[in-house]
């Protein structure tokens, strides 16, 4: 199909200095748990995005010099010559597709706490390191500002001999030059206190590096539009009045904001195009270009914020994970086969666990140098071999597209009325509807594929499974939610656990709906169980959350998300009981433990939702694992989240057929 002339505007170039983007579309820096460690991942990873029409890719944030690590967070280096090479790779590839590569060059200051390399942090002041670490800086006295500059010329060389085009001077979200900046600033010096003090150092940063490298690389400064407040009430007042002062001076303005909760919120809290109303003044305050994000999945949207003059580069750091090739896509007219990101943040565990990243909507993110697995292309099959599918969620559907495109016959049998599993349920509870991308984007990719069959409430049993007489049957029928309180706290059934009153997630989802006073108890510790009492508490319901942590959701600290939850839990009214267990479920009250003191008390409680670990459902697995060729995926093989899912059904079909090296399924950096 030929593009739709409307997008045109998104493909024209863009001059940034002294070089020119090939289009609009540019991937922002973004983290990727890889780093310096994994450097053949990341270049081939950032590779496909250039060959999906990203015309300008960045790095990750790129430590400067060894006075700032951010270990267990794997960030990039520049700290010496040795570490040219490693970047020079991502710069080949980038560059072998036609896209500009851009360098995040950053030092942490007061953000990080030096646990790698033992450095004392340093910061504008002495002040707290890091996050809750029990470490300070050391304040700059100004040598220390004069040693800063000489190694962020230093690796400015180094990232000019690499060969990037665009060199960033990151002033933004807590690391260093934006501490500078802050009024929390108040140095008595030349550097601190007045607001033109606190831009001095980025001032001479950006004046220095142009000197330095500007003949060949923009310099681009990453900035905060706003010092925080409400998502759209932001204070920016201040960044406003240092991008009038400083505007001309960068080749590139990218524009983010002090919140990451906010820059990078999960659609569950933070709509497309979140920023708009926090940045849009700041092409009135500046000639340069302006890039900013937004979880732009939608064309349209990106070629509104374009026409109105609030961008001039569409950027993108998730929507470029779920799917490196949507500018192709957009340019071809294949707008439909866009795989729109679902705003989950599973991306952003990895760089927060310290492991490569991964995406639920794209399971070959992270897999492209070390699984050799590509985002568009997956080999022809292997065999005529026919597969049936039973269970139709997100690993049972991703098996289904992905065999069908090696061009296997596929049938898939769905119990259910709808395909979608566990997504098509999730995605009703309050927030949680974008996730329905995910079965969405299956189902279009399906009714492209003559080769894949489904059909509907058509529970198989072992018998009729036999029926189909397919050469390969592929078990991919979930997990259920558990009632008996077992989970990561209680390895014994909770007592009462049995009684009318105790209902699972999967009751809530299918419907069912309590009365009185709701106890939610969470033992889970992902959404659910948060996501569940915010819909009781909205239905108007009295909830307590239970939970044996010491935050609600702990786990979503990994994608940003667990503040958010807490203060709209709170703010809803919700009861919120942590450090607590369940310890008793009795008629109209259930009775909990302090999980520190073991001291108890009672709550009152005419309905209990218990989400706390899933069972398999596995029974048709071992009832023909001895008898034909099965094979059990997703949370049938093992519950866990979307992502795993999605990815164990392409594995699945990757694998069929294929050679897989032993003992190590995948190359090893
Ligand atoms: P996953 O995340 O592993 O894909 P889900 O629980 O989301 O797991 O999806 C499993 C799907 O399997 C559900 O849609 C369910 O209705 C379906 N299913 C379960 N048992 C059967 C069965 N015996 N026959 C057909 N479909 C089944
Ligand atoms: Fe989007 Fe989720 Fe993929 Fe991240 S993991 S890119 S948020 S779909």
């Amino acid at each position: 199909m030929p593009r739709d002339p409307r997008f045109d505007i998104l493909f024209e170039p863009v001059q940034i200095g002294p070089v020119t983007a090939p289009n609009r579309f540019y991937q922002v820096p973004h983290c990727t748990g890889m780093g310096y460690r994994r450097p053949k991942s990341l270049a081939t990873m950032r590779g496909v995005k250039a060959e999906g029409g990203w015309g300008t890719v960045c790095t990750e944030y790129c430590s400067i010099h060894p006075s700032s690590d951010d270990e267990p967070f794997p960030s990039a280096s520049l700290w010496d010559d040795e570490d040219i090479a490693s970047l020079a790779m991502t710069v080949d590839e980038v560059h072998a597709h036609g896209a500009l590569a851009g360098v995040e060059l950053w030092h942490g200051g007061a953000g990080s706490a030096n646990f790698y390399s033992r450095e004392a942090p340093l910061g504008p002041a002495s002040q707290p390191a890091g996050v809750w670490d029990p470490v300070q800086t050391r304040a700059m006295d100004k040598s220390d500002i004069r040693d800063l500059k000489r190694w962020h010329l230093a690796a400015a060389k180094r990232a000019q001999r690499a060969g990037f085009d665009i060199v960033y001077v990151y002033a933004a979200h807590w690391y260093l030059i934006r501490q500078f900046l802050l009024p929390s600033n108040r140095r008595t010096d030349e550097y601190g206190g007045s607001l033109e003090n606190r831009a001095r150092l980025l001032r001479e940063l950006i004046e220095e590096t142009k000197e330095a490298v500007g003949d060949t690389c923009a310099v681009a400064v990453r900035f905060s539009a706003s010092n925080g407040g409400p998502d759209n009430d932001q204070d920016t007042s201040e960044p406003r009045e240092m991008i009038e002062m400083l505007g001309e001076l960068p080749d590139l303005w990218d524009i983010v904001v002090h919140d990451y909760s906010y820059e990078m919120g999960t659609s569950r809290f933070v709509p497309e195009a979140g920023l708009e109303q926090t940045m849009s003044w700041v092409k009135t305050v500046t000639s340069k270009p302006v890039v900013s994000v937004g979880r732009f999945t939608s064309p349209d949207t990106m070629l509104r914020l374009v026409r109105q003059g609030v961008i001039d580069l569409v950027g993108a750091a998730r929507p470029s994970i779920a799917d490196p090739f949507i500018p192709q896509k957009i340019s071809e007219g294949r707008e439909d086969e866009i795989r729109e990101c679902i705003g989950c943040n599973i991306c952003y565990t990895g760089d927060q666990t310290g492991t490569p990243i991964r995406c639920t909507q794209n399971p070959t993110m992270g897999e492209e140098w070390r699984k050799g697995w590509h985002p568009e292309f997956i080999p022809p099959k292997g065999s005529d071999s026919t597969v049936l599918i039973v269970g139709g969620g997100p690993a049972g559907l991703e098996a289904a597209v992905a065999l069908g495109k090696r061009g296997y016959d596929v049938m898939l049998a769905e119990a259910r009325r709808e395909l979608g599993g566990r997504v098509s349920l999730e995605s009703q509870l309050p927030g949680l509807n974008q996730w329905a991308r995910v079965t969405e984007w299956r189902l279009n990719q399906m009714a492209k594929l003559s080769n894949v069959e489904y059909y509907l409430e058509s529970v198989v049993d072992e018998e009729q499974i036999l029926e189909f007489s397919a050469d390969h049957v592929v078990i991919a029928t979930g997990a259920t939610w558990r009632r008996d309180g077992i989970g990561r706290w209680h390895e014994d059934p909770i007592p009462g656990w049995d009684g009318s009153g105790v209902m699972t997630p999967d009751d809530v989802m299918a419907g069912m709906v309590p009365s009185g006073h709701v106890v939610v108890y969470d033992d889970d510790h992902y959404y659910i169980g948060g996501v569940i009492a915010e819909k009781f508490r909205k239905e108007g319901l009295d909830v307590t959350l239970v939970t044996p942590a010491n935050e609600v959701s702990t786990w979503t600290t990994h994608t940003e998300e667990q503040y958010r939850i807490q203060q709209r839990l709170l703010s809803l009214g919700v009861d919120l009981q942590t450090g607590m267990s369940l310890a008793s479920i009795g008629e109209g009250s259930v009775t909990v433990e302090c999980v520190f003191t073991g001291r108890t008390h009672d709550v009152a409680a005419s309905n209990v939702v218990m989400a706390t670990s899933r069972k398999p459902q596995d029974d048709l697995y071992h009832a023909l694992v001895d008898r034909i060729n099965v094979t059990r995926i997703g949370d049938c093989l093992a519950p866990g989240t979307i992502a795993t899912s999605v990815y164990s059904g392409h594995r699945y079909a990757r694998e069929l057929d294929a050679d897989v090296p032993v003992p190590v399924p995948f190359r090893r950096e």
